[in-house]
């Protein structure tokens, strides 16, 4: 079977956990960069500032939760939590951030650009995903924001995610969540929790904490 143009290839930096997203196209989510304190301090914790820009910014997609699926290496996936509204995953095999997301009823997945496999796409990411709708939290920035960094949020695009969500939920397409039981709504890895000292270690004040809903 031919591999569906529109599906992005998911991997994790060794290649033990891989996936698939479907029907990616510019219109099938919403793409922002988060400069927040929580997902710098998810990077490094991983030791991953690597996936950072050069002021700290993640580069997320979002996109329902039923068109991403895990197809290897689910035994290698953990999550991590700042707060009790953000599951934020990643993989212990190599330290790869995977996505965000809230409960398991919430039907959107933001998947970090660090699990996408845009080679074996065959689609660089602007293709696949569209350039970065906006941005937030950039007075978290640690330097001066790249040249080519998105416009702030503007209130319209605000406006614009509920209806989005809530058409995606109406549709069907939030389940099932690749991160939870589809039945018991358990995640796939129980969230630990980091002490404070862990997270004071990671950040060095709290500013900006990571929004929560609708931007997990
Ligand atoms: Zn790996
Ligand atoms: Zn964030």
């Amino acid at each position: 079977m031919t591999p569906d143009l529109e599906d992005l290839p998911l991997r994790c930096r060794c290649g033990h956990v891989r996936g698939v997203a479907n029907e990616v196209t510019p219109y099938a989510g919403f793409r922002f960069v988060c400069y927040c304190l929580d997902c710098q301090s998810f990077a490094r914790f991983l030791k991953r500032s690597d996936v950072l820009d050069t002021a700290g910014g993640t580069d997320i997609f979002h996109m329902p939760a039923g068109r991403v699926k895990l197809t290897a290496g689910t035994d290698a996936v953990r999550c991590l939590h700042f707060s009790s509204r953000v599951f934020r995953w990643y993989t212990d095999c190599c330290w790869t951030p995977v996505a965000n997301t809230a409960g398991p009823r919430f039907p959107v997945v933001g998947l970090i650009h660090s699990f996408m496999d845009h080679e074996a796409d065959g689609r660089s990411r602007d293709e696949a995903l569209g350039v970065p709708l906006c941005r937030i939290f950039e007075r978290s920035a640690v330097a001066p924001l790249p040249p080519n960094a998105p416009p702030p949020r503007s209130l319209s695009l605000v406006a614009l995610r509920v209806p989005t969500l809530l058409g995606w939920w109406l549709r069907g397409l939030g389940r099932p969540n690749p991160f939870f039981d589809d039945h018991a709504n358990a995640p796939l890895s129980m969230p630990r929790v980091l002490t404070s000292n862990e997270r004071a270690s990671l950040a060095n004040d709290s500013m900006d904490r990571h929004p929560g809903l609708p931007f997990v």
